[in-house]
């Protein structure tokens, strides 16, 4: 019963020095998030100990009483805040949401059409070497090479030369609204199950600031580790009549024991993603991602090259173009790390340089609006960026305005070191 820095001073550390590299840099990662201290303290209980094959009330083994109610707290609540008939809140992350997903919709063979990779979508909408692309024949649709908007007439036509089965909207990188009703028509034109995988908006979605899908899909999947602020993981939303599917398909489909304590940790989640204070977070996200898209489209910067994809942003994020740069996605991720900002490079549709450079950078503002930061702070942060993307540029300067931001919105106060 040794603590874990008295039993384990080496991981100890570590984990000390992440919390200390949390508190001290800029997160811009558009998929990343700080969990509440609740959902912490849900997600490192004693829930980690058990096991609970199968669904509350049907287990498979006993001891579940309490892990019951809470997967059925997790359930009812996310059903609630997302108007869904059904829930499942067990799979372990995004990846094996969508896996299940398409394992309860698809034979082995089957066609999807979903968002090509290079263009933004998701290792798990058809990727050749993902589950998704060996498993499943895929045809992929792009986005339009001057409006970076995703070409839904390519969608159409697509559909109909290759009747999918199912058809996938969502996305990893992608700055703009998708059209749900529309995904919804062409599925249904070639009979085909619409799935919205909504990981990166789901908590946009939540505080009724981006359409919801629900309404228009068959299943809708998402992680609950990006905007939703939550632990890392999984749910899958769907109708009542695709319920009993999904739910085999997760367990004993693809899953063994649910992860009881991370499903607490969404219970937790998803009690705050009901609150006002979740909604105005969600609503400084925004805020902070169309104060940076127009930042950086600005005029200083086009002369170098840098431009904005789609010229600006609807969502939480923003997608840098530097194909006509000098510099590469590589060296700008290094450039913003080296002055305390963490971002990720990202292939550009039609990336001319190889994926591990990239022509571009993914830059999102969910987990500073959750520090507290409002349009003052993203304004200076967007100039700062701004400043290090262009030819000439004092590191030092800039790393001293990162700090001075950092301290004035304190992460985790409450917690050592
Ligand atoms: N779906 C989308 C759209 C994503 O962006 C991601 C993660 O980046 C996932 C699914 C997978 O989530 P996870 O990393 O939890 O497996």
């Amino acid at each position: 019963n040794q603590s874990l820095h008295d039993f384990d001073p080496e991981v100890a550390a570590e984990v000390d020095a992440e919390l200390r590299r949390q508190q001290s840099t800029l997160e811009m990662i558009a998929s990343e998030n700080f969990a509440p201290v609740a959902v912490l303290q849900a997600q490192g209980s004693v829930l980690t100990n058990k096991y609970a094959e199968g669904y509350p009330g049907r287990r498979y083994y006993g001891g579940c009483e309490h892990v019951d109610v809470i997967e059925q707290l997790a359930v009812d609540r996310v059903k609630a805040l997302f108007g869904a008939e059904a829930a499942n809140v067990q799979p372990h992350s995004g990846a094996q949401a969508n896996a299940a997903a398409m394992f309860a919709l698809l034979k082995p063979g089957d066609t999807i059409l979903g968002l090509d990779l290079a263009h933004g979508g998701h290792l798990t909408h058809g990727m050749k070497i993902n589950f998704s692309g060996k498993l499943y024949r895929v045809a992929a649709y792009h986005v339009d090479a001057d409006t970076g908007l995703v070409d839904m007439a390519e969608v159409e036509r697509l559909a109909k030369e290759h009747r999918p089965k199912l058809v996938i909207a969502g996305w990893s990188a992608y700055p703009r609204q998708l059209d749900f009703a529309e995904f919804r028509r062409i599925a249904d034109e070639v009979g085909a199950y619409l799935m919205v995988d909504m990981a990166h908006f789901a908590g946009l979605v939540a505080a009724g600031l981006h359409p919801s899908p629900v309404p228009h899909a068959h299943v809708v999947t998402t992680t609950t580790h990006k905007t939703l602020g939550g632990p890392r993981g999984g749910v899958i939303l769907s109708t009542a009549e695709m319920a009993k599917k999904i739910n085999s398909a997760v367990f004993p489909g693809q899953q063994g024991g649910p992860l009881e304590h991370v499903i607490a940790g969404k219970a937790v989640a998803f009690k705050a993603a009901m609150t006002e204070e979740f909604r105005e977070r969600q609503a400084r996200t925004l805020e902070g991602a169309a104060v940076l898209a127009e930042r950086l489209g600005g005029e200083d910067l086009a002369a170098a090259g840098v431009k904005v994809l789609s010229g600006g942003t609807d969502v939480h994020l923003v997608l840098v173009d530097l194909r006509d740069s000098a510099l590469d996605g590589q060296q700008a991720e290094d450039r913003l790390h080296d002055i305390g900002i963490t971002v990720n490079r990202n292939a550009v549709p039609n990336d001319p340089r190889p994926p591990m450079v990239t022509s571009g950078l993914r830059i999102g503002t969910p987990a500073l609006a959750t520090r507290g930061f409002d349009t003052d702070a993203f304004r200076e942060v967007a100039d700062v960026i701004a400043a290090a993307l262009l030819p000439v540029f004092d590191a030092d300067a800039l790393r001293a305005r990162v700090t001075a931001l950092a301290e004035r919105y304190p992460l985790y106060p409450t917690l050592a070191p």
